[in-house]
């Protein structure tokens, strides 16, 4: 439709939505409410990380929970539903485009270019890595960063976890329905995730702790065989056997390279600066969800933030 071999700017979608997860889906809910013609692309699954939870229970309207793929699955239908167009395919660029002295946005693609009236960035994050020896080597081999792609490996293994926030705790609990053990590695004496979840995994028999201990690296050959730990406190070195790790150390945010656009969009941190209608610093551009610099991030948040940047889409594109 907009290809730019076929078409060197006179199509011009009116919105682009780049990332599938929750803030995406819902923006591109609304805009296809509101009628307004719009693509979303997404690299992968739609869902983003939520389909590596395997259970939401804090989506209001599922009291007894709700499988992260199964919900994201549901959004995706009911956007579709009302007429968004999903395309799979890694947005590369994004960069402005003077065309009959107005500004699009040229969108290129893994899959050719595209042009648009507006975006709106919703394309979260990816899972922090230790950067530590071994790790890369062995990622796949005893090395993951999802309990719900993996766990199914680690059938009665002996596990380590790594981090002390909300997924590094929900995961410990999924991946009690195979491991044997599992060892929750954090580097303070205290957790971050939310206290709910410190009550379950604080009594769980098969969930131990090892406080203020950081990884120094990952041993293994073909796979992981054990880890190189050290005591912060103490200042202690031990080698700790274990046949798998798993790391939520956090996420980063991802996005396409705006270019010269980039300084005027992107915090100290790398997270998009917005206003609280969701516009950045260059009037068309959007952002929401993870990929947004905030202190909340949830599905609810994301969503809300997703309808509120597509309200203001509309209103600009009006
Ligand atoms: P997070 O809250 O940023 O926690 C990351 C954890 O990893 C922290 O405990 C941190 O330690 C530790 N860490 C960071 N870098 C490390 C390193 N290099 N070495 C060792 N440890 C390191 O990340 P998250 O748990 O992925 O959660 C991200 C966001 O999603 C949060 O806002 C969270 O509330 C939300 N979330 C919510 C739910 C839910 O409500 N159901 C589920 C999952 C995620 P320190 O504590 O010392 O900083």
């Amino acid at each position: 439709m907009v290809k730019e071999q076929e078409n060197p700017q006179k199509n011009i979608v009116d919105t682009i939505i780049v990332g599938g997860g929750p803030a995406g889906l819902t923006a591109g809910l609304y805009l296809s409410r509101y009628r307004i013609e719009t693509i979303l692309f997404e690299k992968g699954i739609s869902g983003g990380q939520v389909n590596l939870s395997e259970v939401i229970e804090n989506y209001p309207g599922f009291p007894e929970g709700i499988i992260g793929p199964d919900l994201m699955q549901r959004f995706e239908q009911q956007a579709i539903k009302f007429g968004l167009k999903i395309i799979n395919s890694t947005v590369l660029t994004v960069s402005p485009e003077k065309y009959e002295n107005k500004t699009n946005f040229k969108i290129s693609t893994a899959d050719g270019i595209f042009y648009s009236k507006a975006v709106i960035i919703a394309s979260g994050g990816e899972p922090n890595k230790l950067g530590v020896p071994g790790e890369q080597e062995l990622t796949g081999r005893g090395v993951s960063y999802c309990g719900t792609c993996d766990g199914a490996f680690f059938r009665e293994k002996e596990i380590a976890i790594v981090g002390g926030g909300d997924t590094a705790l929900e995961e410990a609990l999924f991946l009690t329905k195979f491991a044997s053990k599992i060892t929750i590695i954090h580097r303070r004496d205290e957790l971050r995730g939310s206290k709910i979840l410190q009550e379950r995994v604080f009594n769980h028999p098969k969930i131990k702790f090892s406080w203020s201990t950081i990884v120094l690296a990952i041993n293994g050959e073909t796979q992981v065989k054990s880890l190189q730990l050290k005591n912060v406190q103490s200042g202690e070195i031990n080698t700790f056997p274990c046949q798998g790790i798993f790391i939520f150390t956090g996420y980063r945010p991802a996005y396409p390279s705006f270019g010269e656009m980039q300084k005027q969009l992107i915090n100290e941190n790398g997270y998009i600066i917005t206003d609280g209608n969701m516009k950045t610093a260059i009037e068309g551009i959007f952002a929401c969800g993870d990929v947004r610099a905030k202190g909340l991030r949830q599905i609810v948040t994301a969503c809300g933030e997703g309808a509120t940047a597509a309200f203001f889409v509309e209103a600009l594109l009006k």
